[in-house]
């Protein structure tokens, strides 16, 4: 039997189950026996069809989750005396329950405000340039997410920007990319140009959150930081023995343009919704959808019914308003009865 244990829900875009190419992806490789730790064919495509996905040679890594991904290559990026710039709302700060510091065995976040979830550059600069001497924890790299913690984006333009101050200081670059396919979609340019062309030097990429069951890719550009990473994955419990498994939904996801796509999916539904939402009396915008994310504001009082009536949604994220999010599997219908119940619930 069956059991469907929730409505469809904007909680959360990993509250979505695995899209049917990652699944079939996973069937396939589910053939006998195979070689393991990565050795496998699975693991080998994957990694060309990530290559080929940013059009260059880099190296790459599959971690379980976001947190050990992050934190994994942010450790490769510093020594433990070092410190990281990020803005005051990045996952890696709010989210990962100090596993950067931890990982790092000290590494230090400092951060920095902005508007629209992304990094002031003045205050980058400012973090870098207030101390030189010996007591401060030297600044190593700066850390963004694309798509943002609050559904922002950096265009390219802006990362032309963040390019030349962290050539300049002497920063190196990572980039959060648990979303970054909606980000890609969303600003419609290749892949590379939002990564490597863009000084990115290692990118985390998302695969949870855009249809996967689990998993990220480390992808790193500066193949030299690479350098012993596969011990620090083994090390942190991040080898998995069954690989294949970990791997093979990215070749489902990057085969026939499919994870952007879904990304692009997500993306629309997620614009649809704040177009509605917006016009809602007592309903306010609070950051602009550019991705698959929808911050809005309203009433206590209908926040608290909302959830009575079943919905789930966050208000912890970023500056503290109602998150909704959108996934591949988000449907007009979903969107409808959310924004039906909202309406009733506010009048
Ligand atoms: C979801 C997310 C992650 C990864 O989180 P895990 O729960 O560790 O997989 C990382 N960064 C951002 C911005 C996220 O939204």
């Amino acid at each position: 039997m069956m059991t469907k244990i929730l409505k469809n829900q904007f909680a959360s875009d990993n509250y979505a189950g695995i899209c049917p190419e990652a699944m079939q992806a996973l069937q396939e490789a589910n053939n006998g026996y195979s070689t393991s730790y990565g050795d496998d064919p699975w693991t080998a495509k994957a990694c060309d069809a990530l290559r080929d996905f940013f059009a260059t040679d880099c190296e790459i890594f599959f971690a379980f989750n976001g947190t050990a991904a992050n934190s994994l290559a942010l450790a490769s990026m510093c020594q433990s005396y070092h410190s990281v710039i990020c803005h005051e709302t990045a996952h890696v700060e709010t989210d990962e329950c100090g596993a950067i510091e931890f990982f790092s065995n000290g590494t230090k976040l400092l951060t920095v405000g902005g508007d629209n979830g992304k990094v002031n550059l003045d205050e980058v600069e400012h973090t870098v340039r207030r101390r030189t001497d010996i007591h401060y924890p030297k600044p190593q790299v700066l850390s963004i997410t694309q798509s943002t913690e609050l559904g922002t984006l950096y265009t390219p333009e802006e990362l032309v920007e963040i390019h030349g101050l962290t050539k300049r200081l002497n920063l190196k670059l990572h980039m959060d990319g648990a979303r970054f396919a909606n980000a890609v979609a969303a600003l419609q340019v290749h892949p590379k140009e939002l990564t490597w062309r863009a000084g990115v030097d290692v990118l985390t990429f998302g695969g949870t959150k855009c249809g996967m069951p689990m998993g990220e890719a480390v992808v790193f550009f500066n193949k030299k930081l690479a350098y012993e990473f596969e011990y620090r994955c083994k090390q942190a419990g991040q080898l998995a023995s069954k690989m294949r498994y970990l791997s093979a939904p990215w070749l489902g996801l990057l085969q026939d343009n499919t994870m952007l796509k879904h990304a692009g999916h997500a993306n629309a539904c997620a614009r649809k919704l704040s177009e509605k939402l917006s016009k809602i009396a007592g309903v306010s915008l609070v950051h602009s959808t550019e991705a698959n994310a929808v911050f809005v504001e309203m009433p206590e009082e209908t926040i608290a019914k909302l959830r009575d009536k079943g919905w789930i949604f966050y208000t912890f994220i970023g500056s503290g308003h109602c998150r909704f999010m959108c996934s591949w599997a988000t449907t007009e219908e979903d969107i409808a009865a959310l924004v039906s119940d909202i309406q009733a619930l506010i009048s």
